[in-house]
């Protein structure tokens, strides 16, 4: 196989952004994933698909869904997510940790970026579903995430192995890149173990697009603490850290939040790891109901802001509980909110016509304990306050340990129906230092020259939050800087 310009390990969204650039801007390209080609896609294959883009109102929003009509556009509230609202969100979330130059240019290049991946022939359209209601006639998004691709994370997927066919890029898979080869601090290529041993694969730059360390049990308790090896994997079985070390065996610095996760309230019966076919195994629509441990008590603050903002964090918390367990309670005066994640026919859930009924079905928790928890909850509701979906409503719950700040609802109108929830690991925070260009960067701050990271694998965005559909986002931002720059890197060495 002759050298390649860009040798790119992985084949998710940043891998396949970074492909895409690099071969538009004249280089050769070959992919090496460790998946079998039925498995490409890492963990951007699990996705919904949702972006997280910074845009003025309805006409940026036709930018990006070209087909949308005059008739949707008069009957729909897409409010703004303007750069610096993006920005604020990330540096607050991080509580200022997040790296601003990394944070600044996603935010910047977040629609620009969207609308070179639409010009490429991805689809996107308003996330209905999940991210809207209908108030007064008017359908309302109501959480700085409006748009996901057509078909999902397979969708988006699919779509740009199409690209990257047309434009001649390889791919070799079932590839396990183990290690970088270097002459005088500069890389020169990859080592890869397949069934046939191990194999050297020269290439003038790299750019590490291998996921983060959620699939690895034994770094997940070595980093993240005591009983993460008992989290489920949401996505990919393949992100075991393996791009993150090799970088810092070649000098590269670590960089972000290595103790934390993404994790969200995922099935209690879900396989250990993410099938394609499960999708939907999370459980988010949480704010309109009450979450419980075996005390029957709540511990989570449902209603702390959109979930878009706390579901990350959800998983952890379950986690902490006894047996890391929780279940999920609705009544009926809700139940039409919930999203399908809640209709599937693979979940642990069950129904009753009274709380005295339904507490006795709740595996694992204390009946009596749950029933005079939430006759104290309903207790606690502010009632005078309308309830409002689409906005912070300010109806709380005040009772311990904690309130409930908003949505909140007696638990009064049967059927009730609960769903029972340990923790899934979506992805990891730890990773690589890069800097805006996607140039891996050594402790000492200089970059080491051919190599470049992106996506999950580089640190420093996330810091105990993250706003939903940052992931994709960054991916594809700081994925198409890597393919621009290590293709200039190449082309002129
Ligand atoms: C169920 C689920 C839903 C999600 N929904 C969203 C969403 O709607 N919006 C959003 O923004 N984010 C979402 N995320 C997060 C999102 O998946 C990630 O942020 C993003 O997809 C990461 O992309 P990536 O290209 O960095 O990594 P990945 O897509 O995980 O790609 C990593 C690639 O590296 C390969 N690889 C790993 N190790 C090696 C090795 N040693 N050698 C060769 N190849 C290797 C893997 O096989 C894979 O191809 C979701 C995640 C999950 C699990």
């Amino acid at each position: 196989m002759s050298r390649p310009d860009v040798l790119i390990v992985g084949s998710g969204n940043a891998a396949m952004c970074a492909a895409i650039a690099a071969a538009e801007h004249g280089a050769s390209v070959l992919v090496v994933d460790w998946a079998p080609k039925h498995q490409r896609g890492g963990n951007s294959a699990f996705t919904g698909g949702a972006f997280r883009v910074a845009y003025e109102g309805a006409s940026d929003i036709r930018k990006i869904v070209p087909d949308l009509g005059d008739e949707e556009i008069a009957t729909s509230d897409f409010g703004s997510y303007s750069e610096e609202k993006y920005f604020g969100d990330l540096i607050e979330m991080s509580s200022y940790h997040t790296d601003a130059d990394l944070a600044d240019t996603l935010t910047r290049e977040s629609l620009p970026t969207l609308l070179w991946l639409v010009s490429h022939g991805v689809r996107f359209i308003p996330i209905y579903g999940r991210q809207s209601f209908v108030v007064d006639g008017i359908r309302t998004y109501w959480g700085g995430l409006t748009v996901e691709v057509s078909g999902g994370g397979l969708g988006l997927v699919d779509t740009q192995h199409e690209i990257a066919d047309k434009a001649g890029i390889r791919f070799l898979y079932g590839h396990r890149v183990v290690g970088l080869t270097e002459r005088a601090g500069q890389v020169t290529g990859v080592i890869t173990r397949t069934p046939r041993g191990t194999e050297q694969i020269e290439a003038r730059s790299v750019i590490l697009a291998a996921g983060g360390f959620h699939a690895n049990s034994e770094w997940r308790a070595r980093y993240l603490g005591r009983n993460w090896d008992l989290a489920k994997v949401r996505g990919c079985r393949f992100n075991m850290g393996d791009g993150i070390r090799m970088a810092l065996d070649m000098g590269a610095a670590p960089a972000g939040h290595w103790s934390g996760c993404h994790s969200v309230a995922y099935d209690a019966n879900a396989p250990e790891f993410g099938e394609i076919s499960l999708l939907n195994q999370q459980k988010n629509s949480f704010p309109f109901g009450i979450i419980v441990n075996a005390r029957g008590e709540r511990f989570f603050d449902e209603g702390a802001n959109f979930r878009n903002y706390t579901y990350a964090n959800l998983g952890r918390a379950i986690l902490s509980q006894p047996d890391a367990l929780a279940w999920q309670i609705f009544d009926d005066q809700s139940f039409h909110l919930v999203t399908d994640e809640y209709r599937m026919k693979q979940m642990s859930w069950v129904q009753a016509d009274t709380l005295e009924a339904l507490a006795h079905k709740l595996d694992g928790v204390d009946a009596d304990g749950f029933l005079s928890y939430v006759q104290a909850y309903n207790d606690a509701v502010e009632t005078g306050t309308p309830f409002n979906p689409a906005v912070l409503d300010g109806r709380r719950a005040r009772i311990g340990p904690v309130e409930k700040s908003n949505w909140a609802l007696q638990l009064s109108k049967p059927p009730y129906r609960a769903f029972k929830v340990t923790c899934g690991i979506t992805f990891t925070y730890g990773g690589v230092r890069t800097d805006s260009d996607s140039r891996v960067l050594a402790q000492s701050g200089d970059e080491i020259a051919g190599l470049y990271a992106a996506g999950e694998m580089q640190g420093g965005l996330y810091f105990e939050k993250y706003p939903g559909g940052a992931g994709l986002m960054s991916g594809s931002v700081f994925g198409a800087r890597a393919g621009r720059h290590a293709a200039a890197f190449a082309l002129e060495t």
